[in-house]
């Protein structure tokens, strides 16, 4: 046995690692056929565990697992084994996958005080091991996203105490942590006010990189168009020292889906706005959007959409089966459900005392995998269609941009002052 992934693991199995970590241990395999959950000989197999990320704080910490190709695999716990020195453990056995040489000889370490570590080993000929060492009770929930194909493990402390906000961040192992780049830099607040909470928002411009969106009848591309957009809402809303605004990009950058929903967790933010510009295969369509996170979609455009945006063929996305629990989302979805009706209405207004032609689309539902997993209030822009000549033109336009940009300020702002800075004035 290679790593460091100790055999007893299965034998000793226990029932359960404390009520509250198994009662919340929610499973979900997105994707895996019964055929491939059953097993297949690893021979025709060409996964393999190619890297493992962790984005963490001292409460949170997300795990992502890439394999590359779709794999089998199953999530468990096993309970603290005083006795050998070991902690209590998460661990996700891989069937028909192998692994990379580097992985299987570095752990990760973490060392928030929630979690220890993460290590890789092969557990058996087929079969590889990813253990979460576990430095105190967790509660978490695991699931897979397709293309490439990765497993994410999402843990909470227990309790979410309330810790200050400038405590610190810490990202392990990640080559492209432009969060992580953030933190150094970001001044705590300002002691004079210690009374009164900041609204700290995430802007998440869609797509860079190697990924442009969607692209207009003249080649304008969705990746610049939001940048341009995420900028102005920066930079507007900064002007109020009540508002702490961090971007999950500020630059022509790809950065993975799960890793900007990371991005927001980590940094505890009360808000997530991603931004977005639609497209459809009809090119009169237009109008402004904004998105909730749900399991489907509630007509073949939503579903359409959503898999471009989430970078997956529409019968790959029909096929998963999200479980969006209660526990992490349906405190917020109320709240999500109030900021994208407030941040449609307010671009729709901003851009119609302006330009003519628009129609406003409304508050709708779909499954993005982008706001997955999100802790916080979390909406999906999606202001014009690209697709569309005239509104591509508009889009060109910075005055135009201008108009939506100034949507999503006046609805964050009216979120912050009827929600987190209310509160906080007691
Ligand atoms: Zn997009």
């Amino acid at each position: 046995m290679e790593g460091e992934v100790e055999e007893g693991d299965a034998l000793t199995l226990p029932r359960r690692i404390g009520a509250a970590l198994l009662a919340a241990a929610l499973l979900y395999a997105g994707g895996v056929s019964p055929a491939s959950a059953a097993g297949t000989p690893s021979g025709e197999r060409s996964a393999s565990v190619s890297g493992i990320h962790a984005w963490t704080n001292e409460i949170y910490t997300r795990v992502a697992v890439y394999t590359g190709d779709e794999v089998s695999w199953r999530a468990d716990t096993v309970q603290a084994d005083p006795d050998r020195g070991l902690p209590p453990r998460i661990f996700i056995d891989i069937r028909g996958a192998g692994i990379q040489k580097d992985i299987l000889h570095n752990p990760i370490d973490v060392h928030n005080g929630l979690l220890r570590q993460v290590r890789a080993g092969r557990y058996s000929k087929d079969t590889v091991r990813v253990v979460v060492d576990l430095e105190r009770q967790s509660t978490f929930r695991v699931f897979a996203l397709p293309n490439p194909y990765r497993i994410i493990i999402d843990i909470d402390g227990e309790g979410m105490i309330p810790v200050p906000r400038a405590g610190t961040e810490n990202a392990a192992s990640s080559p492209h942590d432009s969060a992580g780049a953030s933190a150094p830099g970001v001044p705590s607040d300002p002691v004079e006010r210690p009374r009164r909470l900041r609204v700290r928002v995430m802007v998440d411009p869609g797509h860079g990189g190697k990924d442009p969106g969607a692209i207009g009848p003249t080649g304008l591309q969705e990746k610049d168009v939001v940048l341009a957009i995420g900028r102005m809402v920066r930079d507007k809303l900064a002007r109020n020292e009540d508002y702490d605004v961090r971007m999950t990009r500020d630059s022509d950058v790809y950065i993975p889906l799960e890793e900007r929903t990371a991005m927001a967790n980590r940094s505890r933010a009360d808000i997530f706005v991603s931004l977005h510009i639609n497209a459809s295969r009809n090119r009169r369509a237009n109008g402004i959007s904004t998105y909730v996170l749900s399991r489907g979609a509630s007509n073949r455009e939503d579903l359409e959409l959503a898999a471009r945006e989430n970078g997956v063929p529409v019968a790959k996305l029909k096929g998963i089966k999200f479980i969006i629990d209660d526990m992490f989302t349906g405190a917020r979805k109320n709240e999500s459900l109030r900021l994208a009706k407030t941040v449609n209405d307010a671009i729709y207004r901003n851009i119609s005392t302006r330009y003519s032609g628009h129609q406003n689309l409304g508050l709708k539902q779909a499954p993005f995998f982008v706001l997955v997993g999100a802790r916080m209030t979390a909406v999906l822009v999606e202001s014009s269609f690209i697709s569309n000549s005239r509104e591509e033109a508009h889009l060109r336009d910075p005055a135009y941009l201008e108009r939506i940009a100034d949507g999503v300020v006046e609805a964050v702002r009216y979120y912050g002052q009827n929600g987190i800075l209310a509160r906080s004035d007691l």
